[in-house]
């Protein structure tokens, strides 16, 4: 090589290559880009147009505000942008856009078309270009707005076009685009057509609810509590998923900072805390989140999709989160605490041995938690064969608790010795008791826990407990705890303990069983860095399993006060460990399954 100088600026075409790599990864990369300035141009209404899962084809169409046609040539240079001007411009965004590279990366990697006309002037300008080339400007009369065609995406970038999934697959990926901008902005008007078919349409006006029912179907609505909450100076608003919404991915997951889809570790991390003693580890609850505060305190500069963001104060926003997430799904359990309590189904004759199907009574209909058996139903509790109950007025199902899975049910019996199964408005339920049991045991005492007074039952007998040393310690450091929750238990020398009171609700239980599994329960949640009760928590967690553990059957009188317990507590979907209580097939489900719709 020659001594002369080897470093040379690029030339734009291959820069905006190069920034193209980063911006366009996909088609859906092109909608999301194409979607923010839409909806930074002030449209009410968008339309997007995809062929061939958007290699072929991707249009977007708005009636934004539009560009004259000097800012229209402009538009496609690098780092043209009409959205900063100044670099502390970038400390308070509030735009989508702002780093001007979109569109120049997207025109650089395809043939392009755009046309664009300002509100009130008589005639607009068309724009084409192929491969970063500006081929022809040109005057055209065409509706106020802008309609962005990209077609034959990396035509000119044969290893990226490889590089491209199925069609399905990319068209998956813009649907996906698609549903996070219009959850951003209910209010926007957007349709898709995909391969001429118009997929879905959304209509101007909406809100955030009636938007997630649109796109998901009303049943999903109805798993999802709302959100509104304000603390030092950040607004949290929108839904949160009830544990039953979980998955085992964060697809369900829509999290807007500032208008922004953003996502960072620490709102995952705080969503996670939120959820911690209602889901399992690896399950993510559906959720629908708008973070609210000052642009200032976010970084949106970390990324070129903008994507990941970094908070100025993690801490007061992590709290917020929390807070705001616990009280969204509280909210359900106060509604029911206004409810009167019902009084428990009326006794059936004994049946002290395990619950048996010729046990059942048929047609009767226990409503929770208003009445133990519908009056309305002629048939009485010695009726005929079953029919599927009129659904409860609209009133009535209002004034049934939030959080309650079902207004009434029937219970139809048990299968494999083990799951109750329900029949309820929405459908056909399973029900695991030993799991339903842990949690109206566990809601139980933790609200005597709250009102401070546990109150306690002597054993006749004292019991004493041989620990292996390892236990005996952890056990050792945390009596009070145990004393706080209604136990009576003292060291007796070595790894020996004594216990002479446990809490009244839980009733006999093994008390071998119960410390081994608090002790292995205080390591787990002493391993994630727990904070506040954690010990009472996870004490609490270990008494409800053992005292669960320890009862192999319940006669059909405690089944139907269990499936009526459930309905009223708090978070009837889970265990305290996370595992399901229920499962739900709904009518429309069990349609789909049989072909009827
Ligand atoms: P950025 O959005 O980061 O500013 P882009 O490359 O996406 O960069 O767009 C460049 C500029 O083109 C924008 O700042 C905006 O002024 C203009 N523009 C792009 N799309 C539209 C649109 N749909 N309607 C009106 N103006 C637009
Ligand atoms: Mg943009």
């Amino acid at each position: 090589m020659s001594g002369s100088a080897q470093i040379r600026v690029l030339p734009d075409h291959v820069a905006n290559k190069i920034a193209a790599g980063e911006v366009v990864e996909r088609p859906a990369s092109v909608v999301k880009e194409l979607l923010e300035n839409a909806l930074d141009a002030g449209a009410a209404q968008i339309d997007v147009e995809i062929a061939a899962g958007g290699r072929k084809l991707i249009r977007v169409s708005d009636n934004g505000q539009g560009m004259s046609r000097d800012d229209a040539v402009l538009s496609v240079e690098r780092h043209a942008t009409s959205k900063i001007a100044t670099a502390e411009d970038i400390e308070h965004i509030a735009t989508l856009g702002f780093r001007g590279e979109a569109l120049a990366a997207i025109a650089s990697v395809s043939r392009f078309r755009m046309t664009t006309c300002r509100a009130g002037e008589a005639s607009g300008t068309e724009l084409r270009m192929a491969a970063g080339k500006l081929l022809e400007v040109c005057e055209i009369g065409v509706p106020a707005g802008t309609r962005v065609e990209v077609r034959d995406l990396f035509y000119n970038i044969p290893a990226r076009r490889k590089f491209l999934r199925s069609y399905p697959t990319e068209l998956g990926h813009v649907r996906q685009t698609v549903l996070v901008q219009a959850l951003a902005r209910p209010g926007v008007g957007l349709t898709l057509k995909v391969d001429g078919r118009e997929t879905c349409a959304l209509a101007r006006d909406d809100d955030l609810k009636t938007r997630l029912a649109e796109w998901f179907g009303p049943e999903y609505v109805k798993r999802l509590r709302p959100v509104e909450h304000t603390r030092a100076s950040i607004r949290l608003h929108g839904f949160v998923g009830l544990p039953l919404s979980a998955r085992s991915d964060r697809q369900e997951q829509f999290l807007f900072v500032n208008g922004r889809v953003s996502s960072a570790p620490l709102i995952h991390f705080a969503i996670q805390e939120a959820y911690r003693t209602l889901l399992p580890s690896g399950r993510h609850p559906a959720l629908c989140l708008f973070i609210e505060l000052d642009p200032a305190q976010v970084d949106v500069n970390v990324h070129p999709t903008k994507r990941e963001v970094r908070f100025r104060n993690p801490a007061d926003l992590r709290d917020a989160l929390i807070a705001a997430i616990r009280c969204g799904l509280d909210a359900g359990s106060s509604a029911s605490a206004t409810v009167p309590a019902v009084a428990p189904p009326a006794p059936l004759p004994a049946a002290e041995a395990q619950l048996k199907i010729e046990d059942l009574p048929s047609g009767r209909v226990f409503r929770y938690p208003r009445l133990p058996w519908d009056p309305g139903d002629s048939r009485g509790p010695q009726g005929g064969p079953c029919e599927i109950p009129a659904r409860p007025s609209e009133a009535e199902e209002n004034s049934s608790s939030a959080a309650a899975p079902w207004s009434w049910c029937r219970i139809l019996g048990q299968i494999g010795g083990l799951y109750v199964v329900l029949e309820t408005q929405d459908g056909l339920v399973l029900m695991d008791p030993h799991a339903a049991h842990e949690r109206v045991l566990y809601e139980r005492m933790f609200r005597l826990l709250g009102e401070g007074a546990v109150p306690s039952q002597a054993l006749l007998v004292p019991e004493t407990v041989e620990l292996m040393p390892a236990e005996a310690s952890r056990i050792r450091e945390n009596l009070d705890a145990f004393r706080d929750l209604g136990f009576g238990l003292a060291g007796f020398g070595g790894d020996t303990f004594v216990v002479d009171a446990v809490p009244a609700v839980l009733g006999s239980t093994s008390l071998r069983l119960l410390l081994a599994e608090a002790v292995s329960a205080l390591q787990r949640a002493g391993l994630r860095g727990a904070k506040g009760r954690w010990r009472e928590e996870a004490i609490l967690r270990a008494a409800c399993r053992a005292a669960v553990k320890a009862r192999d059957r319940l006669s059909l009188e405690e089944i139907e006060s269990l499936v009526a317990d459930l309905s009223q507590t708090a978070m009837p979907y889970t265990c305290p460990h996370g595992r399901p209580t229920v499962i739900l097939w709904s009518f429309r489900d069990l349609n789909r399954k049989f072909a009827r719709d």
